[in-house]
């Protein structure tokens, strides 16, 4: 089997982390590196590798993150605006190969810079 991720050993509370959201399904937590004044990352807590991977058995799953990114955006009070990316395999910026939605907001977005 693969080494956890640093995002599993998170959710398994290895390295001692604030989550802004946590429940069932997934967790909440501030990017290390953010690419906005808010940038949080939605993370499964089923470590699913990429976006790609995941398969019918993952529809709930799938949706329900989407669910809580807007209830997380309205929890940081940016519901208004924010950007939702996630990055599918290394050669679209993976770095991190367990599943997780990065949520940025108060900045100005253009449509060229999905993360800069
Ligand atoms: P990606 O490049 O889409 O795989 O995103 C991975 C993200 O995880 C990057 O934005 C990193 O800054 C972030 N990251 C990596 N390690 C940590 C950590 N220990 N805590 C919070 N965010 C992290």
């Amino acid at each position: 089997m693969s080494n956890p991720t640093i995002f599993s050993r998170i959710i398994a509370g290895d390295i001692p982390t604030d989550f802004i959201y946590q429940d069932e399904f997934c967790v909440c937590f501030k990017d290390i590196h953010p690419q906005a004044p808010t940038h949080v990352l939605i993370v499964p807590r089923e470590p699913l590798p990429t976006l790609a991977s995941a398969t019918e058995q993952h529809h709930a799953l799938l949706g329900h993150l989407m669910l809580k990114a807007g209830h997380i955006a309205r929890l940081l009070g940016v519901s208004e605006a924010f950007r939702l990316v996630v990055n599918n395999g290394a050669g679209a910026g993976q770095t991190v190969f367990h599943l997780h939605l990065h949520l940025m907001a108060n900045k100005k977005f253009t449509e060229q810079a999905l993360m800069d």
